[in-house]
């Protein structure tokens, strides 16, 4: 007998051999998000399909095989997208085709030259001046996985893309934990000789240990030892190692009369980035890879495009994994009274690494100096980071998006 999803597949497929339906006149109407431009970037190692939306949709993307294809389901969009959409491939596409599918839904089919892994598929919210955009990033992958993650997906009735393969050490995602300060620059300094380059060295030690106890991670640091780091130094530490995640660790003093303590996390402010947007978009800096996507050859209009989408993903990695820190220190240490906010920290600024920027305490607070220097805390904290790291990779595997 055969299955009624394969026969819906093979009409969808029919259905979509045919080329993609002209825009209607009345398309878009229905508060139907509309598909306005779409773009094809990368290489062989990670190609990315970027459409831009007029809304936000829910999507849900998965692959086929015989020929090998990626295919995404989403609400009905009217696609209004330029006469060429598809018909050229890059990298490991060679074609893609779209329509309505049904009343209400819309699918994309996507053509690949060989089996592959859909390594991000998510929608960002439309910003100021910035559409919707569906991104849906494929890496290379071969028969046996591309048919076992095919299977473990029809095994699972959620549709979640699932790993089958234990992930090698090297392939283990990158957490990059970060001691502030070092070698001929001290930090702050306490009561009884508290140092924040010792305390905050100490904390990021033992924060690696814990991390790399569940064998799904790899932490590197920054320093391995009293040294000085540039700030930029360490961002670049973090991009070169492609870091999912990445966490900077002080414990400074603060000029207050009023006793100000407790552990504070830091996300990048706002706007902060602009100017290395700027800079980006610049040809002569454009040597450089983001998210895994090498910009050198993309005109000035996508780079800006890739670098912005990296920056709102990142941002919104961030923010998920900033409350989620506040939310597993507040079971083991002193928070702050305001314990989330924002600032331009320089070394919260790599556009496509998640950064946090975590306070333990102030050592201008005599209890703060006292419990950073005790073995009994630095042994409760470390363990809420490390179990808030872990629920964030468990979030980001659950979203579709592992991280690289
Ligand atoms: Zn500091």
């Amino acid at each position: 007998m055969i299955r009624p999803s394969l026969i819906a597949a093979l009409l969808l497929t029919a259905a979509l051999l045919a080329p993609a339906p002209p825009a209607r006149a009345e398309s878009g109407a229905a508060g139907r998000p509309v598909a306005t431009d779409a773009r094809l970037v990368g290489d062989d190692a990670r190609t990315r399909l970027i459409i831009d939306l007029s809304a936000s949709a829910d999507i849900k993307a998965f692959t086929l095989a015989d020929p090998y294809r990626v295919v995404i389901d989403l609400p009905e969009i009217s696609f209004q997208l330029p006469e060429a959409a598809g018909r050229e491939g890059r990298g490991l596409v060679s074609a893609y085709r779209f329509g309505v599918l049904a009343p209400g839904r819309s699918r994309i089919v996507v053509d690949v030259k060989r089996p592959v892994a859909i390594d991000k598929a998510f929608v960002l919210d439309a910003v100021e001046g910035q559409p919707a955009r569906l991104v849906l990033d494929l890496t290379p992958s071969d028969r046996k996985t591309f048919l076992q993650s095919r299977a473990a997906r029809e095994g699972d009735p959620t549709g979640a893309i699932a790993s089958t393969a234990p992930p090698k050490t090297n392939d283990l995602p990158v957490v990059v934990i970060d001691p502030g300060h070092g070698g001929v620059d001290p930090g702050a300094s306490g009561p009884q000789g508290a140092s924040e380059k010792e305390i905050v060295f100490e904390f990021a030690k033992r924060l690696k240990e814990k991390i790399e106890a569940g064998g799904e991670r790899r932490v590197v640091l920054t320093r391995d030892d009293d040294t000085f780091v540039s700030l930029p130094g360490r961002v670049k530490i973090a991009r070169d190692n492609a870091a999912a995640l990445m966490i900077s660790i002080h414990a400074d003093t603060l000029q207050d009369p009023f006793g100000v303590r407790g552990a504070t996390v830091y996300t990048l402010s706002g706007k902060a980035s602009d100017k290395e947007a700027a800079k980006l978009a610049d040809k002569e800096n454009r040597a450089d890879l983001i998210a895994g996507l090498d910009l050198s050859d993309e005109p000035e209009e996508v780079a800006g495009i890739l670098f912005e989408l990296a920056r709102r993903e990142t941002s919104a990695f961030t923010a998920q994994f900033a409350k989620g820190l506040v939310r597993e220190l507040k079971k083991a240490a002193k928070l702050n009274k305001n314990p989330l906010r924002s600032a331009g920290f320089r070394v919260l600024k790599a556009p496509d690494v998640p950064s946090v920027l975590l306070e333990l305490g102030y050592l201008s607070s005599k209890e703060d100096a006292k419990l950073m220097m005790s073995e009994a805390w630095r042994e409760q904290a470390t363990q809420a980071v490390a179990e808030a790291v872990d629920r964030y990779f468990a979030t980001r595997i659950a979203q579709g998006t592992p991280g690289r």
